[in-house]
C-alpha cells in the first residue's frame, strides 16, 4: 500500500473540520480530517490524486508541511503508477496497440491502418521508465490526431442536435479534467477522451454543452443534462472509474 505515516504533535488551535483540496501541477491533494486517525497518512489514489488523512486535532498547516517534505516520495509513486498504466490492452477509439520486441536500438513506433505498432529492443524491459515514456509520447501524438478528427465534429453535431451554442473549442492534455466550459462558453476537451467509449465521450461533450446554459452543478444543471441524456447518471458513475493515460 502506498502509505506513509507521521505522528504529529497535538495542537488544539485548528478547528476546521472541512476537507480541503489543493491542485498543484495538475495533481489534486485532498486533505480530509479523520476522527479515527492518529497519524497523518498520505495515500496515492491514482495517477493524479493524492489523499491526505489528517487527525482531527492536527492543523492543516502541519499536514501541508509534511506533504511538502514527502514530495519526492509522492512524485516517485505517481510516476510509477502513471507509467504502469499502458499495456497491451490499451486502445484508442480507432486504433489497437500491438506490442512486440525486435532488433531495434531504441523503441520504435509505426502506425499502419488501425494498428499502432510499438517495437522495443529485444531483452529490454517493457515496463521500464524509458520504454514507457517513449510509448506514452507516441500514443499522445496518435490520440492528438484522432481527437482533432473526431471531437470538433462530434461537438458540433451534438450542439446542433440539442440546440446549444458554444464559443471556441480547444483540445487539451489536462491531467485532472475530461473537459471544461468557460464563462465565455469556450469549451476545452481532453485528448484522453479518445480512449473512452462513444457513449462516455458524448456524456462529457453534452455535460460541457449544458454548462453553456447552466454554469454550476446545481439541480438545474442535472435536470438539463438528463433531458438531453436520460442515462447521464450511470454514465457519470462509469466515467469516474476511468483515468488519463497520456
Ligand atoms: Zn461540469
Amino acid at each position: 500500500m502506498n502509505l506513509i505515516d507521521f505522528l504529529y504533535k497535538k495542537e488544539k488551535n485548528d478547528k476546521t473540520k472541512k476537507a480541503k483540496t489543493v491542485i498543484e501541477n495538475d495533481i489534486e491533494y485532498s486533505y480530509i480530517k479523520n476522527k479515527k486517525s492518529k497519524y497523518i497518512k498520505i495515500s496515492i489514489k491514482n495517477a493524479n490524486k493524492v489523499r491526505i488523512s489528517v487527525p482531527i486535532n492536527c492543523p492543516y498547516r502541519l499536514a501541508k508541511d509534511f506533504v511538502e517534505q514527502k514530495k519526492d516520495w509522492i512524485y516517485e509513486h505517481l510516476e510509477r503508477l502513471e507509467l504502469n498504466k499502458i499495456d497491451e490492452n490499451y486502445r484508442t477509439k480507432t486504433d489497437n496497440l500491438l506490442i512486440s520486441t525486435g532488433f531495434v536500438e531504441k523503441p520504435l513506433i509505426k502506425k499502419s491502418g488501425n494498428i499502432i505498432q510499438f517495437i522495443y529492443p529485444i531483452g529490454g524491459d517493457f515496463y521500464s521508465n524509458e520504454v514507457q515514456r517513449e510509448l506514452k509520447k507516441a500514443l499522445k501524438k496518435a490520440i492528438e490526431i484522432e481527437a482533432g478528427e473526431y471531437l470538433p465534429k462530434r461537438l458540433d453535431e451534438l450542439s446542433k442536435k440539442f440546440n446549444f451554442k458554444y464559443g471556441k473549442l480547444a483540445l487539451k492534455n489536462h491531467k485532472t479534467r475530461w473537459g471544461s466550459c468557460s464563462f465565455a462558453n469556450n469549451i476545452n476537451l481532453n485528448i484522453n477522451l479518445m480512449t473512452l467509449s462513444s457513449d462516455l465521450i458524448d456524456y462529457v461533450l453534452i455535460h460541457e454543452l449544458c454548462h453553456t446554459v447552466e454554469k454550476n452543478h446545481k439541480e438545474g444543471f442535472w435536470n438539463l443534462l438528463e433531458t438531453c441524456l436520460p442515462n447521464a447518471k450511470s454514465l457519470r458513475k462509469e466515467l469516474k472509474t476511468k483515468t488519463f493515460t497520456v
